[in-house]
């Protein structure tokens, strides 16, 4: 497919009174028109400030879009240099988004198909009633039974779950060409979780919508992504198909985040505890490899210079030492890889 959106070295910064936190420091990646794009890795990443930079809904003041950074939507849109009422008609017309909570993005003194309808005619010119009828559309499309009745509820009388398929509707509601779904299972419990997970895979399946899909859990991953990219402290340290990230994958963090993969028997707020260390301070990255404070593997080179990409394919690739020619070989850990 063709690209829908192409980041290119995007990087964005907070101002604050200690000094400049660089929350995403030169991520670029290409999403196509109808592809599932993850974006993986520890809270703190960046992966939810470049979702937001992206829908232009971090406010700046304190956020910088650096100069340099470019986000073209759909080939024509410099969502970079955009101001807020362009955004707001590429927001409401072309991009849709889903967030972990729907009740703080659903508003509670609204009927849910009133909420829906609003959406749909404030770009569309059809009658209030025409719109009601969308709406209960919208809300049969999202699995939700009774959608005459449902229309008329509001979103304090559903449970979370139906809540996030209001939210999901709600999104739709513009027939977006990107979908952007920044943990959207995450506050659901898990047979929730994968109901919406199936909905989403089933909708973006009907529809092409192309989504960039926010979220620390690799299970949600491999159920829906065609493409993956792994952030740590604000860059992309590994890029690839599901299969290269799942069966191939080149950097010591995505094996790290691949073992810490949660098992059924574990606390699942126990988010990537097996990983040990933290993430380095953002407001001084260090000189070398951001990952080398925490990596088993980190050799002088590493704390030295900062890793280009390497390519592995030509899908695929990864910012780390080890995949330089010259380099030692290193065994994967147990459990990695094929
Ligand atoms: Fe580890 Fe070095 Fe690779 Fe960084 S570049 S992930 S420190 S081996
Ligand atoms: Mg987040």
């Amino acid at each position: 497919g063709k690209p829908i959106l192409e980041v290119n070295n995007l990087r964005v910064s907070f101002k604050m009174y200690a000094g400049e936190v660089q929350a995403v420091r030169g991520v670029s990646f290409t999403v196509n028109k109808g592809e599932v794009l993850a974006i993986v890795g520890e809270s703190g990443c960046g992966k939810s400030v470049t979702a937001q930079t992206i829908m232009r809904l971090v406010p700046s003041p304190p956020s910088m879009i650096k100069e340099g950074s470019s986000i073209l939507f759909d080939g024509k849109h410099e969502i970079a240099k955009m101001n807020e009422s362009q955004m707001q008609h590429i927001r409401g017309q072309e991009m849709g988004m889903i967030f972990q909570d729907p009740m703080t993005s659903l508003n509670p003194t609204k009927t849910v198909g009133a909420q829906i309808s609003e959406g749909i005619l404030k770009h569309q010119k059809v009658s209030k009633v025409e719109g009601l009828k969308r709406a209960a559309e919208l809300l049969t499309l999202v699995g939700m039974s009774n959608a005459q009745e449902r229309i008329h509820q509001y979103p304090h009388e559903l449970s979370g779950g139906m809540r996030q398929r209001v939210m999901i509707a709600l999104s739709l509601a513009c027939n977006p060409k990107l979908l952007i779904a920044d943990e959207p299972t995450t506050a659901l419990d898990v047979t929730i979780q994968a109901q919406i997970i199936d909905l989403l895979r089933d909708i973006q399946e009907k529809t092409e919508t192309s989504i960039i899909l926010i979220t620390h859990d690799l299970g949600v991953v491999a159920e829906m992504a065609h493409k993956v990219i792994v952030m740590y402290a604000g860059k992309v340290v590994e890029r690839g198909t599901l299969d290269d990230i799942f069966y191939n994958p080149r950097h010591p963090y995505t094996w790290g985040l691949l073992r810490s993969v949660p098992r059924l028997d574990s606390d699942k707020n126990n988010e990537l505890a097996s990983i040990p260390g933290t993430p380095p301070d953002l407001y001084s990255p260090p000189v070398g490899c951001a990952f080398a404070a925490r990596c088993p593997y980190a050799m002088k080179v590493c704390k030295e210079i900062d890793p280009e990409h390497f390519e592995v394919s030509a899908d695929h690739s990864a910012a780390c030492w080890l995949n330089h020619p010259d380099a030692p070989e290193v065994e994967m850990p147990v459990g990695i890889g094929r």
